[in-house]
């Protein structure tokens, strides 16, 4: 049948993206610094000082991986907030949580394996829920833009920073020729892991571009929805507001 059909290219994303998270956990932060030439901090941090987080909030950090920017939210809610690092994958959510215990940021941080397209939280919980490069990776982003919307507070933000598309053509390709052809290699020589890269690449590449993503998070009812565009549109930081 069709829904069988579907049904099975549904799993075999779902499993490829488990896999590959899977394997590069153990090397994910090196690679990262690594591939972006530690400029992916700058796209966190930038995310961070436009969230409006302050002391007390309680943030959610989806797909919140080795943790990044659940560090970084720790320090500004304070003892008062609350920061859940949600991630679908028990390997990246066991890095993630002894790094952040390495780095004594304990008492205010909670972690939770959960998927974004059903997140287990009452409506309404959240001021502030960030989504960074992630969304590439659910397989039904609208169903996981409505789960965000519907546990965010009234007025709370929606965060959303993913590999784009870039808008000059002597930049596009030269990143086409870096991602496929320069970054599989380094997945290979540091992760050993030459696939997960190759499938790196073709997810950025199969992602909508800001426009439609923006649409999107305005479909699940978001407002003020807008993007700002990091590094030529490599990345871009998508926000939306709940009315
Ligand atoms: N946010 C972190 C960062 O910016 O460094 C980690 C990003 S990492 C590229 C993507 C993460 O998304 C992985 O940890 C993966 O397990 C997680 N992920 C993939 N699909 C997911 C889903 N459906 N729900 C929740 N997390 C998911």
């Amino acid at each position: 049948t069709h829904f069988g059909f579907e049904q099975v290219k549904v799993d075999e994303k779902q499993d490829k993206v488990a896999d590959v998270f899977h394997s590069v956990a153990s090397k994910y932060d090196i690679m990262n610094d690594l591939m972006s030439g530690g400029v992916h901090r700058i796209w966190k941090r930038l995310t961070i000082e436009q969230s409006g987080v302050r002391r007390g909030h309680k943030v959610l950090d989806i797909a919140g991986g080795t943790g990044d920017l659940t560090m970084r939210f720790s320090r500004l809610v304070g003892a008062e907030g609350q920061v859940v690092l949600a991630d679908i994958n028990d390997s990246m959510l066991k890095v993630g949580r002894d790094r952040l215990m390495d780095r004594g940021i304990t008492g205010n941080v909670e972690f939770v394996q959960a998927n974004a397209e059903a997140l287990p939280f009452p409506d309404n919980t959240f001021d502030c829920i960030t989504i960074a490069f992630g969304l590439r990776n659910v397989t039904f982003k609208e169903k996981a833009l409505a789960s965000m919307a519907r546990v965010l507070k009234p007025g709370g933000k929606v965060m959303v920073l993913e590999f784009s598309k870039t808008n000059n053509p002597l930049l596009t390709k030269a990143y086409d020729l870096y991602s496929f052809s320069l970054l599989p290699k380094i997945g290979k020589l540091i992760a050993g892991d030459e696939e997960s890269y190759r499938y790196l690449a073709e997810s950025i590449r199969m992602h909508p571009d800001q426009e439609t993503l923006k649409g999107m998070m305005e479909e699940a009812g978001l407002s003020q929805c807008k993007y700002q565009n990091m590094t030529g549109g490599i990345v871009a930081l998508h926000t939306g507001i709940k009315p």
